[in-house]
């Protein structure tokens, strides 16, 4: 609600003072009334440009208006009702009138429902209990029964050998890294259409990446690109020590042809499956396919332990080797004995049960997501502009987040109009990640193309994630799916 005064206008309020008050208010909308306070009608910014370009100057007053019974409600109602209006009549604002019809208050749309995010965390019934259980037993630090329970489950839920807890998942990617020896010196390939995360790793050893782009089938690493680079690689006899193929937005690369190139040329793959979590590819989980995986548990992803992350393996020995370095490398011996570097990394027993509570509704969790999905396509599948991002064959998507892009050859708008009408009612969308070889950081390094086109960019370009929470309200999803169809229209 907003208090009304700032918004009032007069037949006589010139163009200009109108516009300066649109401007001040920080509202879209002002309010005409008449000597008494009865309220005119509304007026808006696009009211007073049509009459601009109808050929009146910035000093023609508002009594150049049509009159236009405004949709107004009444003291009684409440701001549900006053949000069934907007959403039936596709406004964002509704003026509050008395019983003489005078403006008493402004029901903003920002206002009323709740700012909608792209994702937050999604508490489960059992992640009290098990954060209780370490403080009843004071095992509240470091390492405890939710740790060791929590990796031995996050095991068997995707069939791999061996996990280690972590305090992020990109810690988990830089261990990977250091058990797979990349150090000064060395290459590591690894794909452009990604979360900084990803790659940042690389520069904490001292080596170099080279991006790969991605291929349209999956929005994830072009095994064609792949290829090409292997191969110069291979002639120049500097193949990279490893290969970071990350699974985007919930959705699983190509693995099959990925893992057989990498296998061709022997190079261990780490895969980043930090947003795809209950996701597969031919029934196998993504993050089980190379020498590592690695899962996070931050706030904004499928399931949290408001910070955390995993590293997977079939390899035994490596996943002790990576809890050794996790507790800062300690050496067995009578007193604090170091002979390697080691690292704070190991997740807490407090959060690792959230993670337990956590990985019972994972399942629930993902179906949530992919319902979300579905809602977006079906309230939104007459669109033709409207491309989702595919679920390339054989795979099923954890649908992180809903993500589109849009044809320039069907609709002129940009992810980012979309992106900046969405927040003006509360409501956050986001761009697509902007491609590794696209930084600053990363600007002299070299990047492999799927082809002509880089596909990566051309995404980045034309697409954007909508608000995708499992614990998103239907009613709320339609607000995003109204905008975005008025966007259309
Ligand atoms: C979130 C994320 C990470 C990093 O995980 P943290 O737990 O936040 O360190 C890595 N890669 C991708 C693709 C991510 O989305």
């Amino acid at each position: 609600m907003n208090n009304v005064e700032s918004v009032i206008v007069y037949s006589q309020t010139t163009l200009k003072e109108a516009l300066q008050t649109l401007d001040s208010s920080g509202v879209a909308i002002l309010l005409l009334v008449d000597q008494t306070g009865v309220l005119q009608r509304t007026v808006t910014d696009g009211d007073i440009r049509r009459l601009i370009l109808a050929g009146f100057s910035l000093e023609a007053c508002l009594q150049e208006l049509d009159s236009k019974t405004p949709l107004t409600i009444s003291l009684d109602e409440s701001s549900e009702d006053a949000l069934l209006i907007m959403d039936e009549n596709l406004i964002d604002h509704i003026p509050v009138v008395d019983e003489h019809f005078r403006p008493v208050k402004l029901f903003l749309r920002r206002n009323i429902h709740p700012k909608i995010l792209l994702s937050v965390p999604h508490m489960g019934d059992t992640e009290e209990r098990y954060v209780k259980e370490a403080f009843d037993t004071n095992w509240i630090a470091p390492l405890g029964p939710n740790v060791d329970a929590f990796e031995k489950e996050i095991s068997e839920y995707v069939s791999c050998g061996h996990a280690a807890a972590l305090s992020s998942g990109t810690a988990a990617i830089h261990l990977a890294l250091r058990l797979l020896d990349v150090g000064p010196g060395d290459i590591v390939f690894c794909s452009s259409f990604t979360f900084i995360a990803s790659a940042n790793p690389i520069l904490y050893q001292g080596a170099s990446p080279v991006f790969i782009d991605s291929e349209p089938s999956s929005w994830n690493m072009s095994p064609m690109a792949l290829e090409r680079a292997l191969e110069d690689f291979s002639t120049a006899g500097s193949l990279p020590k490893a290969i970071i193929v990350v699974h985007l937005y919930g959705q699983s690369a190509d693995m099959d042809a990925i893992m057989s190139l990498c296998d061709r040329y022997g190079v261990p793959v780490i895969e980043d499956a930090a947003e795809s979590l209950g996701a597969t590819f031919k029934g196998k989980a993504t993050g089980t396919f190379g020498k590592f995986g690695i899962f996070s548990f931050n706030g904004n992803k499928i399931i949290t332990t408001s910070g955390g992350g995993m590293l997977i393996s079939d390899d035994e020995e490596m996943i002790r080797k990576a809890r050794f370095l996790s507790t800062q490398a300690r050496d067995d011996a009578p007193y604090y004995e170091h002979s390697q570097v080691g690292y704070n990394y190991r997740m807490s027993n407090v959060l690792a049960g959230i993670g337990r509570g956590q990985l019972e509704v994972l399942d629930a969790r993902v179906e949530a997501r992919r319902s979300i999905f579905s809602l977006y396509l079906e309230s939104l599948s007459d669109i033709k502009a409207i491309q989702w991002m595919p679920e390339l064959k054989g795979t099923f998507s954890n649908r992180w987040l809903t993500t589109f892009t849009i044809d320039p050859q069907c609709a002129d708008v940009t992810p980012s109009q979309i992106i900046a009408s969405l927040a003006e009612i509360n409501i956050e969308a986001r761009h697509l990640w902007r491609p590794m070889h696209k930084q600053p950081l990363f600007k002299d390094v070299t990047y492999y193309r799927h082809a002509n086109v880089s596909v990566c960019d051309d995404l980045f370009e034309r697409g954007l994630c909508l608000p995708s929470a499992s614990n998103m309200d239907p009613s709320l999803q339609n607000v995003v799916i109204q905008r975005i169809r008025k966007m259309f229209q």
